[in-house]
Parts: C-alpha cells; structure tokens; sequence
C-alpha cells in the first residue's frame, strides 16, 4: 500500500527561510521521538538497498500508470532537482545516523527518485521480495498453481498475484534457510494461526492460512514463489511538489516520508494504527494511547471500515451508512483523534524538519498552502464531515485555534476511514505538538546550499516537465 503524502507546496515566494542554519557552532538538537518504535531492530529484512535499475524494473513497471511512463520519464542520478532532493535527504539521514546509530545499523540510507510529471506527490512504494521457493498450499480447494503467493505484512493477508496479467515482479536476494526463517517468522509474527514448514527448497503453508485469502473458496494449491513486502530504499517524488514551492517548504514534505521511511511504515501491521484517543486541552507529549472509554467505539469504527475495503461508504449497506454517519457526528462533538501512520510521519517529520534547522513554524504553513492550493485548484471537494476550507481554516490558526468564546477549536478531521486527516487538522494537529514540544530550529550540523539557485532549478524543471508532456 502505498503511503501517499500529498504535498502541494506553492506560491511564488523565493524567499528560503531556513532558521537559523548559520550557527554551526550549536550541537544538534536532542531528537525526542524514538525512531524505533515498533519496530524490531534485529529484523534486517523490513528494508532492502535497492539500485536505480531496480526501481526501474521492479517499482516503475508496477506502478505505470501512477508514473505516467508513456509521457514521463525518470530523473537520472545527476538531475540537478534529484540531486537537491538528495543532498537533504542525506543530511538529515547523517543527523539521525548520529542520534540513532543502533537503531538505523540495518536501515540503508534513503535515495530520492524523481519523476518528471507535474502530480505534487511524494510516496513510498513498498517492493516484492521473493524467497525462490515453490509453495504447498495445505488444504486448498482448488487444483491450480499460482506464480506467486504474496503476504502484506500492514494488512495480514495472503494472496495471488495482484494483477493477473502483469505478473508481480520481486527482487530475488538469495536467503539463506535459516535467513528466510527469520523473514517468515518476522512476516507472520502478528496474524494468528497461520502455520509454516521450511521443507526442503520449498515452503509448505497449513490450511489455517486460508483464513488469510481474501478469496477463501478459491485458494492455489501451489505457487511457483513465494513473495513478501520490504520497504525500498527510495523514496519518490513527483516534480510538481518542487515546481511550485518554496524549499524550505518542500524539507517538510522530504522529512514527512523520511518519518514513514525509517518508521517502516508500510511494512508495519495496521493494527498498531487507528488508535482513538480524546483530544484534551494539550496534544499527549508521547504516542496517544487509546482510549479505554472509546473502546466499542473503536471496534465498531474498525468493523465498519473493514466493511468499506476499497470501495468506502458506498461498499456499506443502508443501516451500515446511517451508523457512520452516526458515529462521525460523535467523533465530531466528543473531539476524538485518530493516530494514523499519516499523523505520525506529520509529527516525526515536523521534528526531523526542525532537527535539520528549518523554523517549526514552516510544516504548518506547508500544510495551510497545499489547503489553500487544493481550494483553489477545487480539487479538494467539500464533503459535510470537512467543511474547513482555507480560508476558515488559516482563520482559525490565525486566532490561535480559539473560538471567539476563547475556547479551544476542534477541527474535524474529515474521513475516518482515510489515513490522512484534513489539511486543516494537520495543520491543527501540528499546531498544538508545537506547543507541547519545545522544538526549536537547532542550527545544528546541517549546512544548507545557499538558496541561489532554487528558482532556476524549478523553473528548468518546469520547461522539461511541460516538453516531456507535449511529446
Ligand atoms: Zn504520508
């Protein structure tokens, strides 16, 4: 599944205004999230190095049609953009590397790719890997043989190959047994009963595992391999998040997925995610823990978004409807957060953001301008639960979040069932951790490049972007 931040940065400004960068002499800020969180140290396999040719092959055939290949291309490893984008992702990787040596000991340095469309997106896709073993299905119901068997870890389910007529490609890295063990015990560690034999050179699966199919009646008898998900060391970017903004506004958006990088998140299972909490005067210094009140909330919330899959509320039946909409109104009046991976790149990149000497202030005003873009690009529709809209909402940051009776404001947060909360809340959301956390742009080891030169890169960037399309 892809992690998609969409992140308009815009406006015509030059101006970069990256804190307090000169003072070199400061030591580099006290990091207070734990990167680790979650996630199993010991476990090497969550990350794979992968080359540009990878990418290429592997990533870019998968995701054709998001990439626009047929009138887009791919930055080559010395395009000056893709090298901007680097030359931040590497110092903020260097900063962390300082703070978190064991922590990032199996996490291969990020590399950014560039895709030459005008989309202002930045994503992480999560590549295939495959063990180079034939698969034994226990208990299937049906003779055939499948090409792959693939687990998603943030999901917990197991299936054929997603596309039947483009086969899933994998990188093959050759594991060793005990090696491909550990990747399947790691796999495997948070569904239950879902047992697995090494045997031989090849896999058997117990028919408890059919429970992870979506389509239980008709389960493979065997596959010809069988493949799991890594996150990729490369990050993507679209050249439109750097065609229109500032650059210090685009640091927040590198830092957003660099959160979702090192946090392993497309790879971490789901479950830790969703966690309803009641929001209080004050954001939680720590992770929001949920809600022991909100429980059967909770679990009816997650039936119901079970009950959607891809579809949304239009998957839902009558009754089903009327009780989201129910249970949206009282999120609403009872002011309840919902702790998504989105949220936590948005807290752990405002950090990484401020770490690297960028003023804290910038990731709330990022978040404002891609509000006040998406209004006015009207791509943003207004839905009942989101009625923020920029203007309301950049009035309600300006009066600090108070309403004219001075009492806090709570913005909505638009859909449950999508893991990005509105613009706005974000906004909110980032706001009030400002408050809690005594970020301050360090001025620590990072030496910017001087911002000469940012308005002629994006306006080459433009020109090439414009001609590729026009081909
Ligand atoms: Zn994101």
């Amino acid at each position: 599944m892809a992690l998609v931040m969409k992140g308009l940065a815009g406006g015509l400004g030059l101006l970069i205004t990256l804190g307090a960068c000169q003072s070199l002499s400061q030591p580099p800020s006290k990091l207070q999230h734990d990167l680790g969180q979650m996630i199993d140290q010991s476990v090497p396999y969550q990350w794979v190095d992968i080359s540009d040719n990878e990418y290429r092959d592997i990533l870019m055939y998968e995701h054709e049609k998001e990439f626009k290949l047929k009138k887009s291309g791919i930055a080559p490893p010395q395009h000056p953009a893709r090298q901007r984008i680097q030359y931040h992702m590497d110092q903020i990787d260097a900063l962390l590397r300082e703070n978190f040596p064991d922590q990032l000991k199996n996490v291969p340095p990020p590399k950014a790719q560039l895709i030459l469309t005008r989309d202002s997106n930045a994503v992480i896709y999560p590549i295939s890997q495959c063990l180079s073993r034939r698969v034994q299905m226990q208990g299937s119901t049906s003779k055939r043989e499948t090409r792959y068997l693939e687990f998603t870890r943030s999901t917990g389910r197991l299936d054929e190959d997603r596309a039947p007529d483009k086969p899933v490609l994998c990188l093959d890295r050759s594991f060793t047994a005990a090696e491909t063990q550990a990747i399947l015990d790691w796999n495997f560690a948070e569904v239950q009963g879902c047992s697995y034999r090494i045997e031989g050179a090849g896999l058997q699966l117990g028919s408890d595992c059919i429970e992870l199919f979506n389509d239980r009646e008709n389960v493979p008898e065997s596959a010809k391999d069988f493949a799991f998900e890594a996150v990729p060391s490369a990050i993507t970017f679209y050249a439109g998040l750097l065609i229109d903004g500032r650059e210090d506004l685009l640091i927040f958006d590198i830092a957003h997925e660099m959160a979702h990088y090192y946090r392993a998140h497309v790879v971490v299972a789901g479950s830790h995610f969703g966690v309803y909490y009641e929001l209080k005067e004050k954001n939680p210094t720590a992770r929001p823990q949920p809600s022991a009140r909100l429980a059967s909330f909770a679990r009816e919330m997650a039936e119901l978004i079970a009950a959607m899959g891809s579809r949304g509320v239009a998957a839902l039946s009558a009754p089903q409807k009327i009780r989201w909409r129910e249970l949206q109104t009282q999120a609403y009046d009872q002011s309840i957060g919902q702790y998504t991976r989105e949220q936590e790149a948005d807290e752990l990149g405002l950090e990484l953001l401020v770490a690297y000497g960028v003023a804290p202030e910038v990731a709330v005003e990022n978040l404002l301008e891609t509000l006040r873009l998406d209004d006015l690009r009207a791509k943003r529709r207004p839905a009942p639960q989101d009625p923020w809209d920029y203007a309301r909402c950049k009035d309600g940051f300006d009066r600090r979040w108070q309403s004219d009776e001075e009492r806090p404001l709570f913005v909505p947060i638009g859909d449950y069932s999508e893991e990005h909360h509105s613009l706005c809340y974000r906004a909110f959301n980032l706001s009030r951790e400002l408050e809690v956390h005594p970020y301050q742009a360090s001025g620590g080891k990072p030496k910017l490049l001087p911002p000469a030169g940012w308005k002629r890169l994006q306006e080459d960037l433009q020109k090439e972007v414009l001609a590729l399309k026009r081909n």
